[in-house]
């Protein structure tokens, strides 16, 4: 539905006034609606419960018998909450979630009905598949795709559905979705991280990988939203002049939250706690109608799991209070964007965080261990794990002065840089008694166990250590996390086993003893892996310049950055760790190059209708408009009107000279659209929207700017950034 900009503004201020009520205590409500430990206890049995346990430590397989009782509890409970349907809930290719609601309800052959849901539909659902995007898998290999149960992550009620998360693959096994991978490279991070924990505590048994996001976001009202097709059709604003006041202030971040957002967050922060999310953090961020909220940290699978329940939750809420929320990665130019800081690190089931410096030499020798063999990780595949948050909208923000740069490098600071260091000098095979009490009590002794002020300095790096966890901070607001904690994930998974390896060579071949021989194998990781780190400012061209000298990789956009996932080393990488088979692999690689053609083609067509339809009659009303001024003037002033139309006139050029800018630039991106369109090679296809078609943009855009500036208020047709941006 189109709207006039004026009819959207006064109905956003009309919603100023509406109150919404707040309700109810958190800590009570917190897993209401979700199938929790709590409530397994209660509705199964013990038989049942012990088995998902299982499931749930180890990935051991749950059999049919105990899903039917499984499924017989869930409904007992789901119903009891007033569920009428169960979906399994999965996430596709697409980036965003899916499902298909069933209702429990079947007819028995009396022609009576009955509520039933068994074991089976637990366990696996056949949705209608073939409208998800699978990179050709299920063309090649079998028509039909499958969802199955992820017990790992608890089934939960939203509105009265019951929703069953779920795993989402081909008939063949091929995964089309972005869980499946996940839980391999976790379930392969867990082994390998195990193992190594074993050298400190023999007693641990399971390594979680964990994870914390923040989630950044816009909030636009929504008959504002409405009146601007670019943001209905592509989330975000392909035209609009700043507003004299942006972010320049920094009045803010941080600031007073308008209460009408506050009224949305804390409604939002409810339904969250009610679904079991952890919701701790929430402020504003720097720019105007810009906003965060942070849980506190989970295992990875149900933290991703989380986010992107939160997003569906965040789009429904923010419906009622009448606001649009916009996860974009750059909604608005000249203002910063949104991003989702991804914490990472890895905890033992023993209850020790693997990235956090301890009170002794030898729990430090194990933060060192695993901080160590990150970094060494990240710089082997750093190429590929900056592959892992591409997509055409967070192609604004990587290296766009605000969000960390395209090119992967780790923060560590001036402490732990003191400490790398010194290991390195550490000499090579056994070591003499001295050099053991001197390394245990001045190195690895020395470290101290709150790091955390010291270490969150530098901003500006795409991989920071903040004192007990590693924070990558490139990852898009609308990104899938799946993404890059499976690269993550993966890579560690590879680097600790490798690690292990050569340890184990240097304690049997070489007689050395344990923390002599983990010595040895840092100290070389230490001095082969230099080059990633980097503490200075990530902004700079210098450190452009520097890093390219370092051979790191600087990929600026998504179809250069997705083509190292087909590489030798990173299918080797996949296969080896039971990530993703070379077909999965070349099919993610496709769906992804696919969504970005279509992500410039949807940007480009929009683009094409805002200028001809509604920029350029504007313009051209206004135009005439000063050109009957000035007629008018010289019927009453004859040859005197010149001296009095003379700034009509300016404008009347100044109009003209724009519009004819705009009109030749949309044309010509038109013809570059069309050619594109022909490429058959999808590669080729996605390069040619990239630097074919998508420059067009920022040129048309800032004739359209000044053709804002320049035209009535009156007369504009677009909702202007200062109408947008300020939430009272
Ligand atoms: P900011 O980056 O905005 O300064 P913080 O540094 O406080 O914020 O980041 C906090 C985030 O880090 C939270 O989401 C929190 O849950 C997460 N976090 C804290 N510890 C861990 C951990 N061990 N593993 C993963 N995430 C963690
Ligand atoms: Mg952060």
């Amino acid at each position: 539905m189109s709207r006039t900009r004026f009819d959207a503004i006064a109905e956003s201020h009309k919603r100023n006034r509406i109150n919404i009520e707040e309700k109810g205590r958190r800590s009570e409500l917190f897993g209401q609606n979700v199938f929790n430990e709590e409530r397994m206890l209660q509705y199964l049995t013990k038989e049942a419960h012990s088995s998902v346990k299982a499931a749930i430590f180890s990935g051991s397989k749950i059999d049919r018998k105990i899903a039917d009782q499984v499924a017989e509890a869930m409904k007992t409970w789901a119903i009891s909450m007033g569920a009428t349907h169960y979906t399994h809930w999965f996430q596709p290719l697409t980036g965003a979630t899916a499902e298909k609601h069933d209702a429990f309800f079947d007819l028995l052959p009396n022609g009576k009905g009955m509520e039933k849901f068994g074991g089976g539909q637990l366990v696996q659902q056949e949705p209608d598949a073939s409208s998800f995007p699978s990179g050709g898998i299920r063309n090649t290999f079998e028509a039909r795709g499958y969802t199955a149960w992820d017990p790992t992550s608890p089934a939960f009620i939203y509105g009265t559905t019951l929703c069953i998360p779920t795993i989402f693959v081909s008939y063949t096994g091929e995964a089309l979705d972005n869980k499946a991978p996940l839980l391999r490279a976790l379930h392969a991070v867990d082994e390998a991280a195990t193992a190594v924990a074993k050298y400190f505590d023999k007693n641990v048994t399971k390594v979680n990988a964990t994870l914390g996001w923040e989630q950044e976001y816009f909030l636009v009202d929504k008959a504002l939203a409405h009146s601007r097709p670019d943001i209905i059709m592509t989330g975000r604003t392909l035209s609009g002049h700043s507003a004299a006041k942006g972010q320049q202030l920094d009045d803010h971040y941080f600031g007073v939250i308008p209460n009408r957002v506050i009224r949305f967050m804390s409604d939002l922060e409810q339904e969250c706690t009610k679904l079991g999310i952890p919701v701790k953090t929430r402020h504003n961020e720097v720019a105007p109608n810009q906003f965060e909220l942070a849980p506190v940290f989970e295992e990875a699978n149900l933290a991703v799991d989380h986010n992107l329940l939160l997003m569906d939750v965040m789009e429904k809420v923010a419906d009622k209070h009448s606001f649009k929320v916009l996860f974009h990665e750059k909604p608005f130019a000249g203002i910063n964007g949104s991003g989702k800081h991804n914490n990472w690190s890895l905890a033992t089931d023993t209850g020790v965080n693997l990235l956090s410096p301890g009170s002794t030499p030898m729990k430090n020798l194990q933060f060192l261990t695993f901080f160590v063999n990150t970094i060494k990780a990240v710089d082997t595949y750093e190429e590929l794990l900056r592959s892992s948050i591409a997509s055409a909208s967070n192609d604004h923000r990587l290296g766009a002065n605000e969000a960390p740069p395209a090119i992967l490098s780790i923060f560590i600071g001036a402490q732990l840089s003191d400490v790398l260091d010194e290991l390195e000098g550490v000499s090579q095979g056994k070591l003499s008694p001295q050099e053991k009490t001197e390394l245990k009590l001045n190195v690895v002794g020395k470290i101290p166990e709150i790091l955390l002020d010291n270490t969150d300095r530098n901003r500006t790096s795409p991989f920071a250590f903040t004192g007990n966890k590693f924070e990558m901070r490139g990852v898009g607001s609308k990104t899938n996390c799946a993404k890059p904690m499976t690269i993550l994930n993966a890579i560690m998974a590879k680097q600790l086993i490798a690690f292990k390896k050569e340890v184990d060579i240097l304690m049997d071949k070489k007689n050395l003893k344990k923390d002599e021989a983990v010595f040895n194998v840092l100290r070389e990781y230490i001095k082969t892996s230099k080059r990633i780190r980097f503490d200075g400012d990530g902004y700079s061209t210098e450190w452009e310049k520097e890093a390219k000298r370092r051979k790191l990789s600087n990929n600026k956009n998504t179809p250069e950055a997705l083509q190292v996932l087909t590489s030798k080393a990173s299918l080797e990488l996949f296969k080896s760790m039971d990530v993703m088979s070379e077909v999965e692999v070349k099919a993610r690689q496709e769906v992804e190059l696919e969504a970005y053609i279509f992500h410039i083609q949807i940007e480009g067509r929009v683009f094409n209708e805002i200028v001809n339809n509604h920029i350029l009659p504007s313009s051209i009303a206004y135009q005439n408009k000063l050109i009957d001024n000035v007629t008018g003037l010289k019927e009453i002033f004859g040859a005197a009107h010149k001296k009095l139309s003379d700034g009509q006139l300016t404008i009347i050029e100044q109009i003209a000279e724009h519009i004819a800018e705009v009109k030749k630039k949309v044309d010509a991106m038109t013809d570059a659209r069309k050619s594109a369109n022909t490429i058959t090679n999808i590669d080729k296809k996605a390069r040619a929207y990239c630097d074919n078609v998508r420059p067009y943009f920022d040129e048309i855009r800032y004739h359209c700017d000044k053709l804002e500036q320049l035209v009535d208020n009156q007369i504009w047709p677009l909702t202007k950034y200062r109408e947008l941006l300020f939430i009272k």
